[in-house]
C-alpha cells in the first residue's frame, strides 16, 4: 500500500465528497474519457463510495472501442492480400468487423501478427523485404508518438515496405463534440492523464473556453480519482468551471513538446469517424504528404458497407447515454469470451470493466 491507495485517505476523501454533495444544487454527472480511468474506477469500486447524487459515467476513452467498424473492415480487406503482412496490437484482433474479425482472418490463413510496439512492425518490414508490412495505427495522443518514431525509423533505414493504416485520434475535438451535444448533460470532465502528459493542459483550454465546465486532469490511483471527484463537486457547489491539473507530478502545461513535434512532423490533422460519435472534424491524424507513400490507404481494396453488430449498444455506451448493464446483451449474449462489441473486447472498454468488476456489486 502507498499514499495513493491509503484506505484512511480514501475514506476521508469519500467523506469530503459526501459533505460537498449535500450542497449540490442538483444531481451531477461526471464523465471520464480515458479507458485507464474506466478500469481504475471499476477495479477500486469507487462508484460505491460516492453519494447517490454524484454519478460517474464512461465516455469515448478506449481507442479500440471508438475505432469504427469500417476501419476493421478495411484492415481485413488488406489482410486478404497475400503480399500484405498486417501487424496490430492484440486488442484489435477480436474486434468484430462487419463480417468476422482479424482473428478469424488469421485463422483462415491471412498473415496477421500481433506486435507489442510499432517498432516491432518495422523489424518485420526489415525481415520480410518482399512483403508489405502494414501497421494498424489505432490509439490516442499517448500512442501516436511511437508510431511517428516508427515511420521515421523506417525512413532512416530505407524500408520502403513499411506502411501505416492510420486510425489515430486526438481527444480535444472529441471533447468539443461531446460538450456541444444537447442530449448529454455533463457537469464535469475527468480528463485523461496519459494523453495529457503528451499534449499538456493547454490543449484543453480552447474547448473549455468555448464550453465552460469543471474539468480536472487526473491520475489513476483511487486517491487521485477521488481527489478529482472532490474538486469537480466543489466547483459545481461554488459555481465555478475551471481546468485543474491534479496530475501535476507528470502533466505539465505545455505537455511533452518533443514527442508532439515528432507527431506533427509525421502526421497532420484530418477529419475522422468515431464509433458512437460519428464524424468529427480535425479529430484524426493522417500521414503528412511527405510520407504519403507509406499510407496503406493507397492500396486498392474493397470492403463491405460497415455494419455494427446486431443489438450492440457500444455507441450509446461511448457517448455516456447508458451504462453497460443497460445493454440487453450485457453479461448474457455478450461476455469477454463471447464479445459482441468492441467495448467488451478491449481491456480498456467500459463493458469489459463493468463485467470484470461491477457485475455483482
Ligand atoms: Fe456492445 Fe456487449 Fe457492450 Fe452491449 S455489452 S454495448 S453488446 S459490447
Amino acid at each position: 500500500m502507498n499514499g495513493f491507495s491509503d484506505p484512511q485517505l480514501v475514506r476521508s476523501l469519500a467523506r469530503d465528497i459526501a459533505a460537498l454533495a449535500e450542497k449540490l444544487p442538483h444531481p451531477v454527472t461526471f464523465m471520464e474519457v480515458c479507458g485507464t480511468h474506466t478500469n481504475a474506477i471499476a477495479a477500486a469500486g469507487l462508484r460505491r463510495l460516492l453519494p447517490a447524487n454524484v454519478r460517474l459515467i464512461s465516455g469515448p476513452g478506449c481507442p479500440v472501442c471508438v475505432t469504427p467498424v469500417g476501419y476493421v473492415d478495411h484492415a481485413m480487406a488488406l489482410a486478404q492480400e497475400a503480399k500484405n503482412l498486417v501487424a496490430t496490437f492484440g486488442d484489435l484482433l477480436r474486434v468484430p468487423a462487419s463480417s468476422g474479425s482479424l482473428e478469424q482472418a488469421r485463422a483462415s490463413g491471412c498473415d496477421v501478427r500481433v506486435v507489442y510496439s510499432p517498432r516491432d512492425a518495422v523489424e518485420l518490414a526489415a525481415a520480410h523485404p518482399d512483403r508489405r508490412v502494414i501497421f494498424l495505427g489505432v490509439g490516442f495522443e499517448t500512442t501516436v508518438p511511437t508510431v511517428a518514431a516508427a515511420v521515421l525509423e523506417a525512413e532512416k533505414r530505407g524500408l520502403a515496405n513499411f506502411f501505416v493504416l492510420s486510425g489515430h485520434k486526438v481527444m480535444p475535438p472529441a471533447l468539443e463534440a461531446l460538450l456541444a451535444d444537447p442530449t448529454l448533460r455533463l457537469d464535469g470532465l475527468i480528463l485523461p492523464g496519459h494523453v495529457s502528459v503528451i499534449i499538456g493542459a493547454r490543449a484543453y483550454r480552447p474547448v473549455l473556453a468555448k464550453y465552460p465546465i469543471p474539468a480536472v486532469i487526473s491520475g489513476f490511483t483511487p486517491v487521485d480519482v477521488l481527489r478529482t471527484v472532490r474538486e469537480l463537486t466543489r466547483q459545481v457547489v461554488e459555481g465555478r468551471a475551471e481546468l485543474a491539473n491534479l496530475y501535476g507530478r507528470v502533466v505539465r502545461e505545455e505537455g511533452n513538446p518533443t514527442a508532439w513535434s515528432m507527431v506533427q512532423e509525421v502526421f497532420a490533422p484530418c477529419d475522422a469517424r468515431w464509433r458512437g460519435l460519428g464524424d468529427i472534424p480535425g479529430s484524426g491524424l493522417a500521414l503528412q504528404e511527405r510520407f504519403s507513400t507509406r499510407d496503406a490507404g493507397q492500396f486498392p481494396v474493397a470492403w463491405p458497407t460497415p455494419r455494427e453488430p446486431a443489438g450492440c449498444r457500444c455507441g450509446d455506451v461511448l457517448r455516456g447515454l447508458i451504462d453497460p448493464p443497460q445493454c440487453p446483451l450485457f453479461a448474457t449474449a455478450c461476455t469477454p469470451d463471447t464479445a459482441v462489441g468492441a467495448c467488451m473486447v478491449s481491456a480498456e472498454g467500459a463493458c469489459a470493466a463493468w463485467y470484470r468488476h461491477e457485475r455483482f456489486a
